[in-house]
């Protein structure tokens, strides 16, 4: 038997199901999970979507929302443990790396139970009983659609599944604009589409339902918490916790952020440095040729994809700033102008 009709005959009766992704889910997270829990909802399994944490606003409209057990609430984590507990299958989606599903980490580890896993990110771990993994997929929600298709139920996508999968394809090709956004991202969000996904209503939903707030610490950040290093080809936002506070900075808030540091013409690698409890949170953009996923791994204990990924520090604000303008000196050449050094080989 395949694995994947081994997958398929573990899903072929009712089980006690639950999905989990990475802490702090983005919309191919949440999408993913919820895509995913409507469907195994259809064939009859009992299904509780557990995530390591809260996740913003923007993403509540996806059906079975009110049901997501966030794992770092304290009144929802005594039944999230249960559920992992009892779980036949367990699905880990959007991410590769266990790590990245923090305090939840430890039960899923424990669980006996058969484990899937649907990825697009590089370097998997290998902690499950079925990967279906893929680099060359824009977004963890394309995999899904491909999964559901692959096991003969593309009938079972209805509209509530293709609006979770569409908005989880639409943010991770940064609205098809990114390299990621192939002919099959194309073909797949076609499909979505004709199933009744509403496009224009997700975009707004998403993209235009910012607070107040959150618009003026944009502005803010723009004008006060940008440094451009013109020479470097390099521009990154340094956030403290005091300017967090300052705009009431919700779960979110600081998403696409980076993404303005990196539209600034001839600026070729961008970074946002983000105050948490924790530790310093880092997000790295690179335009096509760039690879800042290796620069991520190797200096902030990080990873992910070409031009997006992420890392973290222990220092303090200023000493991990400090440290990535020394870095990206330093790696100037292998960064910028030798590109194959960098390339991923795909
Ligand atoms: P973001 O900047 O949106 O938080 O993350 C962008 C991408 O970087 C994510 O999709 C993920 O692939 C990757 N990423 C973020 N943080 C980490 C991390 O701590 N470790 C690894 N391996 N990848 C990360
Ligand atoms: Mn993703």
């Amino acid at each position: 038997m395949s694995e994947l009709e081994l997958f398929k005959h573990h899903i072929s009766s009712p089980q006690k199901v639950v999905i989990t992704t990475h802490h702090k889910p983005d919309a191919d997270a949440l999408g993913s999970c919820l895509g995913m829990a409507n469907f195994l909802l259809k064939l009859g399994h009992e299904v509780t979507v557990v995530t390591p944490s809260d996740y913003p606003s923007f993403l509540h409209w996806m059906k079975g929302n009110e049901e997501v057990l966030n794992f770092e609430d304290p009144k929802e984590q005594p039944l999230a443990i249960e559920k992992v507990k009892e779980a036949g299958i367990i699905f880990c989606l959007d991410f590769s790396c266990p790590k990245r599903m923090h305090g939840l980490l430890p039960y899923v580890d424990k669980s006996k139970a058969y484990k899937v896993n649907v990825d697009h990110h590089q370097d998997p771990k290998d902690f499950a009983d079925f990967r279906y993994w893929s680099t060359a997929a824009a977004a963890t929600c394309e995999l899904v659609y491909e999964l559901i298709v692959n096991i003969g139920c593309k009938h079972m996508i209805d509209k509530d599944i293709a609006d979770c999968l569409y908005a989880g394809i639409m943010t991770d090709t940064g609205g098809f604009r990114h390299p990621n956004t192939t002919k099959n991202v194309h073909l797949i969000t076609a499909e979505l589409i004709d199933i009744g996904a509403d496009n224009t209503k997700i975009s707004r939903l998403i993209y235009d339902t910012n607070s107040i707030n959150r618009l003026k610490f944009i502005g803010f950040a723009i004008t006060r918490r940008l440094v451009i290093l013109q020479d470097l080809k390099t521009a990154y936002f340094k956030i403290s916790k005091k300017d967090l506070k300052k705009f009431d900075s919700q779960t979110g808030d600081t998403e696409g952020l980076v993404n303005y540091a990196l539209s600034l013409d001839g600026i070729h690698v961008a970074a946002l440095f983000t105050e948490r409890e924790d530790g310093i949170k880092i997000s790295f953009r690179s335009t096509d040729d760039v690879a800042v996923n290796k620069f991520a791994a190797e200096y902030f204990d990080g990873g992910g994809h070409k031009n997006a990924s992420g890392g973290k520090s222990q220092l303090s604000l200023d000493e991990t700033t400090e440290k990535f303008e020394i870095l990206i000196k330093q790696n100037y050449t292998s960064l910028f102008t030798q590109p194959e050094l960098v390339h991923e080989k795909n």
